[in-house]
């Protein structure tokens, strides 16, 4: 009888139990999806013949001549990006509380019923100097993500990065080269240099942003109607994209 017991207890792992999927091998399936994507690409504009083709090898190439990125793939052959989505939807409950979310939920009113859709935010970058952001809007959430991870892919830009050399010496690239201003809507955001290990001294969606840039050390202040992320996060874009765009008045 006690016997019995004892064997009952020594078998707590049963057939139910599943093995989850390490990061590691996800990470390898999604490597192999982007690359079948990229094989089986069949390039529409002759930007993306080029690449294709590998005439073009680097996609400083095609960003430090302004040229348009028409199709996604061009960016995924030619730099390796992750990506993140920005907080946009409204907070769920009363009086402002609670959590926000990713999604933006709208209703479009029809004689059979409501029809709601999604939309998104979605910020990406390779942590080393290249990020975009783009807006995607769709029935499902999924379908919204796709959309605007894509379009984020199609606005990349180059992020000049330095160390910030008057109070480090690290000179590795892990802030921006100087006071930058940035304006969306109302809202205005400052991005000021700093030393190595000081952080991002940011609002929490524009880390995402800065993160996937690759700027590891930034203070920041900001002015206006922060509440809107959307303008917070294109007013910190458009502070970004002057890292190079002041360059090029030199
Ligand atoms: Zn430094």
């Amino acid at each position: 009888m006690k016997k019995d017991m004892e064997k009952k207890q020594g078998a707590p792992f049963g057939k139910g139990r599943r093995v989850a999927a390490s990061p590691e091998s996800r990470a390898k399936r999604e490597e192999e999806a982007k690359a079948e994507i990229i094989a089986s690409w069949e390039p529409k504009t002759k930007l993306g013949q080029e690449v294709k083709k590998g005439k073009i090898k680097n996609i400083d190439e095609i960003l430090n001549d302004n040229k348009k990125i028409l199709e996604f793939e061009i960016v995924d052959s030619l730099i390796d990006t992750k990506s993140d989505l920005i907080s946009i939807g409204q907070s769920k409950g009363k009086f402002g509380g609670g959590k926000r979310r990713a999604w933006r939920q709208t209703q479009r009113k029809t004689k059979e019923g409501n029809v709601p859709s999604f939309s998104t935010l979605a910020v990406v970058g390779n942590r080393q100097g290249y990020v975009g952001i783009g807006a995607g809007k769709a029935k499902e959430t999924l379908p919204a993500r796709d959309k605007a991870i894509r379009k984020a892919k199609l606005n990349i830009f180059k992020v000049k990065r330095n160390c910030s050399a008057f109070d480090c010496d690290c000179l590795k690239p892990h802030t921006i080269p100087f006071k930058i201003i940035g304006k969306s809507g109302s809202v205005r955001v400052v991005l000021i240099p700093a030393p190595q290990g000081t952080g991002l001294v940011v609002a929490k969606e524009l880390k995402k942003v800065l993160e996937l840039a690759g700027v590891q050390d930034v203070y920041s202040k900001t002015f206006g109607k922060q509440r809107t992320t959307f303008n917070l996060v294109k007013a910190c874009i458009n502070a970004l994209k002057q890292t190079t765009q002041r360059e090029d008045m030199k």
